[in-house]
């Protein structure tokens, strides 16, 4: 068995025009499960002129899985899916061999911001696959006696998500009041818990918002305690076993793939399209790629 006692701060960086905490990737802790990258957006105040605003951007061998707390964020995407979502639902991107999309908030919305932002890398078997994106508005949900859950995607407790995962593992968002609660846990999984509000106790340390427990793999469970209230993301799942490369939005396994998504998108800022990246509508500007170190 391995329990790491590590809390992480996230960081601090920014995206569109809204500050985030990023709490995946991190030195030492680079993946849990096929979960490979995890930004808290806000709470931050969305106004007409500055919001969550980020222009159409490609992605490659990754999902990305968008949850709210708090707020509305429309998508778009080179599929043709034009989405708003808001809090509750849930929104999966798939990139496969390519995507891309953008996410508008300040001109849909305006208010408090506030949710996450993950992404989850796709395993060889589909990561060169098709793109697909996927709307849930209907989400399993547990009780935790003390709160609820909300099943994201995978499997938490033998409830299961409808949202397509390719590597077994969990996102489960707990709603919690004061408590104490003990989740099952898969020996087989390794887990991290992400508090994005309040306060909680978890596996015996205290963690509070903006903060990653580490939980590690080999457990039958954990004890989460609540004093007051918590929202706590658990996310885990079976280690990826893939040594990822990963560069801006590009998930891959080596700097050639890197190079060749970044070539292709630089023919689409050229073109307004490329082969493996197609066009997408927004009002807003394409991104262009920072230089490759
Ligand atoms: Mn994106």
């Amino acid at each position: 068995m391995r329990t790491d006692g590590a809390v992480y701060d996230a960081r601090e960086a920014r995206v569109g025009a809204i500050t985030v905490r990023r709490a995946l990737p991190r030195r030492g802790l680079r993946t849990v499960g096929a979960w490979c990258f995890a930004d808290h957006m806000g709470p931050e105040q969305v106004t007409e002129t500055a919001g969550l605003d980020v222009g159409p951007h490609p992605h490659i061998g990754l999902q990305t899985v968008t949850w709210l707390v708090e707020g509305a964020v429309l998508h778009r995407d080179s599929l043709g899916s034009e989405q708003l979502i808001r809090p509750g639902e849930l929104n999966l991107m798939t990139a496969g061999r390519g995507i891309v999309h953008a996410e508008e908030a300040s001109r849909t919305y305006r208010g408090t911001l506030h949710g996450v932002q993950l992404w989850i890398a796709q395993p060889a078997e589909t990561r060169d696959g098709a793109s697909a994106f996927a709307h849930h508005a209907d989400l399993p949900r547990i009780d935790l006696g003390h709160g609820e859950g909300t099943v994201l995607i995978g499997e938490f407790a033998d409830v299961v998500s409808d949202a397509k995962a390719d590597t077994a593992l969990v996102g489960m968002d707990a709603a919690l009041r004061a408590g104490t609660s003990t989740w099952a846990l898969r020996r087989d999984f390794e887990y991290a818990a992400y508090v994005i509000e309040g306060a909680a106790v978890i596996a015996g340390e205290p963690v509070r918002s903006g903060q990653l427990r580490e939980l590690g793999s080999g457990l039958d469970e954990v004890v989460v305690q609540v004093s007051d209230s918590a929202r706590v993301l658990l996310l885990g799942g079976v280690p990826l076993g893939e040594p990822l490369h990963m560069w801006w939005n590009f998930v891959g396994r080596n700097r050639d793939e890197v190079v060749a998504a970044q070539d292709a998108w630089a023919e689409y800022l050229r073109e307004g399209h490329s082969e493996r990246f197609a066009r997408v509508d927004s009002t807003l500007a394409p991104i262009p790629a920072p230089p490759l170190a």
